[in-house]
């Protein structure tokens, strides 16, 4: 049904189209993903001008049409996370909190606590550039997984129950297995456990910090939970 509507969201990416235009994936919090055209953006004059970059969070009006995409008719900030496009580690680390979002929540199905931890986490890297560590950014797509319904078994083996001896992580079985139930599994250490457990229980602007061998193993068992669950495929976070 043709018609226009109000919602809020972040510039995923933003593609350039035309002779002027761009095209924009949106993450809304109350439409899940939508994508838009902002038309004649590209000129110099532009009314919607600097403020549908990718990163920002914004108020937007949006006309429904026809076809696949909704244009932009007006467009207000609500945050600029302009501080994190000064610096090169968080401006990369809130780049990979997109692509993860547009990889992982791909449905217009409205997903709240996937927008507000989206928001929360370019909120962390704009005010305090030191958070944007591996460990950090892993806590990030841990939580997104468990947003988006695919959080792995932490607390006892995903194939046989048995809470103990937990010393690998199997992607199959959907989280960490004991060692009668390896097949399958790689090695997942008792520092790796930690901190995918403590990563899921603190809050993002408070991710635990785990040795650069850890954070491989969790950085695997995420990634790889991603790809044998939600059929997506995430870079590993260098
Ligand atoms: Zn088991």
């Amino acid at each position: 049904m043709p018609g226009t509507f109000k919602t809020e969201a972040v510039v995923l990416r933003s593609i350039r189209y035309g002779e002027a235009d761009r095209v924009l994936h949106l993450y809304t919090v109350d439409r899940g993903r939508v994508g838009a055209v902002a038309k004649g953006v590209r000129r110099p004059r532009s009314r919607l001008g600097g403020r549908l970059e990718p990163l920002s969070r914004v108020r937007l009006v949006l006309h429904e049409g026809r076809g696949e995409l909704c244009t932009v008719s007006q467009v207000d900030t609500v945050h600029p996370h302009a501080a994190l496009r000064e610096r090169r580690a968080p401006l990369e680390r809130a780049s990979q909190a997109c692509e993860a979002v547009l990889r992982l929540l791909d449905s217009t199905e409205p997903n709240r606590p996937a927008y507000n931890l989206l928001c929360n986490e370019l909120t962390v890297l704009d005010s305090d550039p030191v958070q944007a560590t591996r460990a950090q950014a892993l806590a990030f797509r841990l939580k997104l997984l468990l947003a988006a319904g695919f959080a792995p078994e932490l607390a006892a083996c995903a194939a046989c129950g048995e809470t103990e001896h937990l010393g690998a992580f199997s992607p199959s079985a959907g989280g960490v297995v004991c060692a009668g139930c390896e097949a399958g599994s790689f090695p997942l250490s008792g520092d790796a456990h930690r901190f995918l457990v403590e990563a899921l229980a603190r809050p993002l602007a408070d991710a635990p910090e785990a040795p650069e061998r850890a954070l491989s193993q969790a950085d695997r068992a995420i990634a790889e939970t991603a790809e044998f669950h939600a059929h997506v495929h995430l870079r590993r976070v260098a």
